[in-house]
């Protein structure tokens, strides 16, 4: 599929935690920035590309590995093996997380939309092979929207979401859709601020990576242990 890469972003962690199973759905404007022209590509692409000042001269960083236009265009913004910054506070319905989020075992895909508007065809359409594609290199078990993680505080994609329309799409009924579908979110935040990454959890991670990359890997220290005992017992 063709997959833009016009925008690219610089928020992301480097070193994942765990495999990616899961691909989170989003919906994404420009809307609080100017209400007449909510897909505004350049400026929705600030917002994924860009640190949001959230004041006291303090930012956020917000990122997600793909968006997907309202002509059903799809930009990759950060590599998959990277861990974007998308869906903040969050975890799968059964409770897993990573430190209190998705963000490590996920793709996250941002699809221009809000909860005023449909979505158009070109963008299921988009997104249905987008998802095969991402088939093609992980075992995705699991394909819920940011309010399916994070209920009650995020209400994208929204009830627009056709996920039949999706499910349909990708005939494979054994991921997992929506599970919450008709549990009534009372949440109105419709900003990216509260899933943003600050300076110091990013520097945090930096510190926790380098620590990871120079520790010999615990499957070399088992490999090790294992040849030990064998030489031992061969002694004996
Ligand atoms: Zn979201």
């Amino acid at each position: 599929m063709v997959i833009s890469t016009k925008y690219s972003s610089p928020h992301f962690r480097a070193i994942r935690r765990a495999e990616v199973d899961t691909v989170v759905m989003h919906y994404i404007s420009a809307v609080n920035l100017d209400k007449d022209d909510p897909f505004n590509e350049e400026k929705i692409a600030d917002l994924l590309t860009k640190p949001i000042p959230v004041g006291d001269g303090k930012s956020v960083k917000v990122s997600a590995h793909y968006l997907v236009s309202r002509e059903g265009e799809v930009f990759r913004l950060v590599d998959e093996k990277h861990v974007a910054w998308h869906a903040g506070k969050s975890k799968l319905p059964d409770g897993t997380n990573i430190k209190g989020s998705c963000n490590d075992f996920s793709i996250g895909i941002e699809v221009m939309g809000g909860k005023w508007i449909k979505y158009e065809d070109a963008q299921y359409e988009a997104i249905i092979e987008l998802i095969k594609d991402i088939k093609t290199r992980y075992e995705i078990e699991h394909l819920l929207g940011h309010e399916d993680i994070a209920p009650g505080r995020k209400t994208d994609p929204g009830e627009h979401f056709d996920w039949e329309k999706v499910r349909a799409g990708l005939e494979n009924k054994k991921i997992v859709t929506n599970p919450l579908k008709g549990i009534t979110i009372e949440s109105t935040i419709e900003n990216n601020i509260t899933d943003g990454v600050t300076e110091e959890e990013e520097e945090e991670d930096k510190v926790e990576d380098k620590k990871a990359e120079e520790k010999p890997k615990p499957n070399v220290i088992q490999t090790l242990i294992d040849l030990i005992l064998r030489l031992l017992r061969i002694k004996k």
